[in-house]
């Protein structure tokens, strides 16, 4: 038999002491987040009342390209970084491809996500600032375990919002943040203002992202001493996933490669932009030619036919206006399993960057992605998040062209979790009965016909 499978690890000492601040290098700056009431752009302080403080000037920050890596953040990231980069050389011969396949895997962090390597970094600047609970929203669940795993980790209170629907199809994700100390209401939920009026409006609402966030936002502000967090969307967790990115560029010149193409599955654009800005970073300054693709699922398809224009994060509109491609602050996705991947819009930063050409935008079908996701776990031996299926299903149209031009490309995605508690999703697959889900054309328009009114 021969070897299928390659690892790359960095020692403790390689591990990166620094994010990567992309803004700082941007050609155009991303246009900057409106005070809704003030109609000005949003200065630091603005967020001071929601954030911790230095998340806050860490989120407009378009100066300092490389931001320290606090050390009680970089001993925490040693329990499980590096993460290790794999070739996928099953996956490769599965595909009959010329092309190089690598992916760098974060399931294997404690909660099985990416996710962690943003949660850390926001509890500890939480506790450093005195705070004492923290609070957030959480759609498929890997956000509120990250979250509740590091509010644990600095000794913070945790109260996260999950999307209803995911509280009811993945019972095992509030298990788990259960499990960590935290506590975990179905949202909406009749415990704020926010969720009040839309369970008044729409009382079977299955629930969304933008709804969960309004509610933690809520609490946020009317709880002293409380702050709230996000997993996604804002530039100061993308930065802090960038050591993703970071330590897989030292991997990869490990393996005497340099990717042609960055894939990462996108949902608000945080393991995206976390796996490619530091290589986006040498087209900016050097001129390379790397691709990169973000990859949605067709049922939520704000990059690719989203409108990039001002909008709010959530539904009810307590977010600053961000310059973004979006759906509307009221589109309702689909209930497709990769829950991770149903919001409406996209951080600033991606957004900014799609606009200007500097990569692109595939949108994927749910039973491609499955398609996808059950091939990677016979070949290489994990089973993918939903989410994640998404950059495999990328990876392999990118390799099946590899194929019919006879191009020897070197490809890099993010395996961002591991779907260990998504087998419910799997059971669906095999049986036969899961869904597509077409949004036309008319959804789209009613939905941004709506966002006029906004601004
Ligand atoms: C949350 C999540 C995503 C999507 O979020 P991004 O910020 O776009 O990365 C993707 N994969 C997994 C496993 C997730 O938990």
């Amino acid at each position: 038999m021969s070897i299928k499978q390659k690892r790359y690890f960095l020692t403790e000492e390689e591990i990166p002491t620094q994010w990567y601040n992309i803004q700082a290098d941007m050609k155009n700056k991303p246009l900057p987040p409106i005070h809704p009431a003030t109609k000005q752009p949003l200065k630091p302080e603005d967020l001071f009342p929601v954030f911790a403080e230095e998340l806050c000037r860490q989120e407009l920050d378009q100066e300092n390209a490389w931001i320290d890596i606090p050390e009680e953040v970089r001993d925490m990231y040693k329990y499980y970084r590096s993460t290790p980069l794999v070739r996928a050389y099953g996956l490769e011969e599965a595909l009959g491809t010329p092309a190089h396949i690598y992916f760098k895997n974060e399931s294997v962090s404690p909660v099985g996500s990416h996710k962690l390597n943003s949660a850390l970094a926001q509890a500890y600047y939480c506790k450093k600032q005195g705070v004492t609970n923290i609070t957030t929203e959480t759609g498929a669940g890997q956000w509120g375990a990250a979250l509740s795993y590091a509010a644990k980790v600095f000794g913070l209170e945790a109260a996260v919002y999950q999307v209803k629907i995911s509280y009811e199809q993945k019972p095992y994700r509030r298990s788990i943040m259960q499990t960590y100390g935290a506590q975990v209401t179905p949202s909406p939920s009749m415990s704020t203002k926010a969720g009040r009026k839309i369970l008044t409006e729409t009382p079977n609402s299955q629930g969304s992202l933008g709804t969960a966030i309004s509610e933690a936002i809520e609490l946020a502000m009317s709880t002293p001493n409380c702050k709230y967090t996000l997993g996604s969307v804002l530039s100061h967790v993308t930065l802090h996933q960038t050591i993703i990115g970071l330590e897989a560029e030292k991997q990869m010149a490990m393996a005497g490669e340099y990717p042609d193409i960055v894939i990462g599955c996108f949902g608000g654009g945080s393991n995206f932009g976390g796996v490619a800005f530091p290589f986006m970073r040498h087209n900016i300054l050097e001129g390379k030619i790397t691709r990169f693709i973000a990859a949605e699922p067709a049922s939520c398809p704000k990059l690719t036919r989203g409108v990039f224009q001002y909008d709010f994060g959530d539904v009810a509109g307590y977010t600053p206006l961000l310059p973004m491609y979006t759906l509307g602050h009221n589109f309702m996705p689909a209930n497709i399993h990769a829950g991770g991947l149903r919001y409406h819009g996209a951080g600033v930063i991606v957004s900014q960057l799609l606009k200007d050409n500097m990569m692109e935008a595939m949108d994927i079908p749910q039973s491609e992605t499955f398609d996808a996701g059950t091939l990677f776990a016979k070949v290489e031996g994990i089973i993918p998040a939903p989410e994640s299926c998404h950059a495999i299903a990328a990876t392999i149209r990118e390799a099946r062209k590899c194929k019919e031009t006879g191009k020897e490309k070197v490809i890099l995605f993010n395996l961002s979790g591991h779907g260990l508690i998504d087998m419910t999703a799997y059971d669906q697959y095999l049986s036969g009965s899961l869904h597509d889900y077409e949004v036309t054309d008319a959804d789209v328009a009613r939905n941004l016909a709506e966002l006029e009114k906004v601004i």
